[in-house]
């Protein structure tokens, strides 16, 4: 540990909350720029919300939120509406503080009028949600699943999903949600940090019983049910890729405003923590996500009144211990110069990070202009069980003594199925390129305008005056949202917003992922010709 910082350099960082400096040149980092408030609740609901406005079945993981205050009447609007037109519908929400954790401030209410909009603390932005009435119960209890995913790159893609994870269960039988039980929070809320003082608590000595139990346990219960688990890790394989998915396009704003592509700088991973709830019916739905999931494999036992002791908690070594061990694995530098050693062909695509998504797989890399093609299986259903890592064939000895990888690969595995979904990281590139000056994450009104012009969007139907005009309504509204008032100027969901309103004008007939899409082969083929006359032009 260096509290005060280290002069030399090293070929892993392992900071403890969030990536925070700026004085590293090379090596890996084990948190990505901007993960924290990608993953905060109203930003990951954004995120997730831009998704399923595209593609609305995909995105069914995440349950109807709505984000306050400011979405407050609206929220009001759209459940009398649901009301009226259902009349036997009898909905309960929750409602989340954003940046809490841990079921801070978190409660739950049958009516929209219940919001405690007033008060210093109550009057804190938040995200209000449809609850999950009909959740999976085990022993008559609600729990959900803390699954770790390992980002090892943004750009190629790399995700592994651990392939066990935790289940933490309530300490009160659940009941459906009744005005009398709305505020039982050991029936409600499975947040351990909660649950650890209801007097039911039960420290397990195994991993298949007590009030924290490994995921595989759950399974193996589900399994002698008849129940299809295969079925079930596919929808969270897809859950989790699909999630990334929602929220690589911000991140790579982040990126190339703290590490900017051509300078020296670290490459980046991050071991994540996904909440996922299981419905009755075995649907998996996604809570929350967390930059920095607990890596804590002891748990505090009172001795005697007042005095706490430190003791090993068999099911969090379990699991905690094989994702850190398998993360140093992936990520090992020396196993990189092994293998660029026997495959040196691969020392390129290791590299670059030069290459740009260009879609349908093929990535464009802008230091030698060559197209790859990502390789990809097309396995149904999804799996990542044992023997499905594909990263570690070929190691030399060093790792012989270890125990198999519990880390599986899942992208680029699986990015035949998911690719097409990757609409807004498009969108982002366009932004990126357009940001002009390093390190800013906002767009102001000359790149905006250089952006329709480079593009030709332009036209008689729609002048510049328009563009300016576009360019203010939408930034203005979002930075009256206080999301970030550092910098002045379009942030990226104010561009994806202006992308959306260009693409309906310009493709009126057709579904919106599809007017999105052919708006984006338009710029990226107008930009492309652009970029092949100034290179004959350079050339010449
Ligand atoms: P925190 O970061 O404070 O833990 P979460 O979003 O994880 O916030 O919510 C806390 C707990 O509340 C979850 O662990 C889960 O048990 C419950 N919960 C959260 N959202 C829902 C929902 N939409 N439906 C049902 N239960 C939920």
């Amino acid at each position: 540990q260096f509290p005060f910082g280290r002069r030399l350099p090293c070929d892993i960082y392992w900071h403890g909350v969030s990536f925070h400096d700026n004085d590293i040149f090379s090596g890996q980092v084990n948190k990505f720029p901007g993960m924290t408030e990608m993953v905060r609740k109203i930003t990951l609901s954004r995120a997730v919300r831009t998704m399923q406005d595209l593609f609305p079945l995909e995105y069914n993981f995440y349950p109807r939120s709505w984000i306050l205050p400011e979405e407050f009447p609206l929220f009001v609007d759209e459940v009398r509406m649901m009301k009226d037109s259902d009349p036997s519908w009898k909905p309960t929400f929750i409602v989340k503080p954003d940046g809490g954790c841990q079921g801070d401030g978190i409660y739950l209410i049958k009516d929209p009028s219940d919001i405690r909009l007033t008060g210093s603390v109550q009057s804190r932005p938040a995200v209000v949600q449809e609850y999950i009435c009909k959740p999976l119960l085990v022993d008559k209890l609600k729990f959900d699943i803390r699954l770790y995913v390992l980002l090892k790159s943004l750009e190629p893609l790399e995700i592994y999903i651990a392939k066990d994870g935790l289940s933490r269960f309530c300490t009160e039988p659940y009941q459906e949600p009744t005005l009398k039980n709305l505020h039982q929070v050991f029936m409600h809320l499975t947040n351990y940090s909660l649950n650890i003082h209801s007097g039911n608590f039960i420290h397990s000595d195994n991993v298949n019983t007590g009030s924290k139990r490994t995921f595989s346990s759950i399974l193996c219960r589900l399994s002698s049910r008849g129940a299809d688990v295969k079925k079930l890790w596919s929808d969270i394989i897809s859950l989790v890729i699909k999630t990334i998915i929602a929220l690589t396009p911000e991140l790579k704003v982040y990126y190339q405003s703290d590490i900017p592509a051509g300078k020296p700088g670290p490459t980046c991973f991050q071991i994540l923590g996904f909440d996922i709830l299981l419905m009755k019916n075995l649907k998996p739905m996604l809570l929350e996500v967390n930059a920095n999931p607990s890596m804590r494999i002891e748990h505090e036992q009172e001795l005697s009144p007042g005095v706490f002791e430190n003791v090993p908690s068999p099911v969090d070594e379990e699991v905690k211990v094989a994702v850190i061990r398998d993360t140093l694995r992936l990520v090992d530098p020396q196993k990189k110069k092994r293998k660029d050693v026997q495959n040196p062909e691969r020392e390129h695509i290791e590299c670059c990070k030069n290459k740009v998504n260009v879609g349908y797989n093929y990535f464009l890399c802008y230091r030698c202009q060559t197209l790859e093609q990502v390789s990809e299986a097309n396995e149904e259903p999804l799996d990542a069980g044992p023997g499905a890592s594909g990263d570690c064939e070929g190691s030399p000895s060093p790792e012989a003594g270890l125990p198999s990888l519990c880390l599986k690969q899942v992208f680029p595995k699986y990015a035949k199925q998911f690719n097409y979904l990757r609409l807004v990281d498009r969108v982002a590139a366009l932004f990126i390129r357009f940001l002009g000056v390093k390190g800013t994450t906002k767009l102001g009104p000359t790149g905006f305008r250089t952006f329709i012009r480079n593009c030709k969007l332009s036209n008689s139907n729609f002048s510049m005056a328009s563009v300016d005009i576009l360019y203010i309504d939408i930034t203005r509204r979002w930075n009256s949202m206080g999301i970030d008032h550092k910098e002045s100027g379009m942030c990226l969901q104010a561009f994806v917003e202006a992308f959306f309103c260009l693409a309906q004008k310009k493709y009126k007939a057709l579904p919106l992922h599809e007017q999105v899409a052919s708006l984006i082969e338009f710029c990226e083929y107008h930009l492309a010709a652009l970029d092949e006359k100034r290179l004959v032009c350079g050339r010449g």
